[in-house]
């Protein structure tokens, strides 16, 4: 069933790994946000529609 809208979806990531890298973990490009999406997602990948948020502090 197609959504109204064209937002992509992406997948969200919770704590991957328990510590992030600065790196895609599957194309391996930065996707290190220079600004936290909505204050929550520090990294987002949009070649591979992935979200996560900050890692262990
Ligand atoms: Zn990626």
């Amino acid at each position: 069933m197609q959504s109204q809208t064209n937002k992509p979806f992406y997948y969200f990531l919770h704590k991957f790994y328990g510590k992030q890298k600065q790196a895609c973990p599957i194309c391996e490009q930065d996707w290190k946000l220079q600004v936290p999406l909505h204050k929550l997602y520090s990294y987002k990948c949009d070649t591979c529609l992935l979200l996560s948020d900050e890692g262990s502090r």
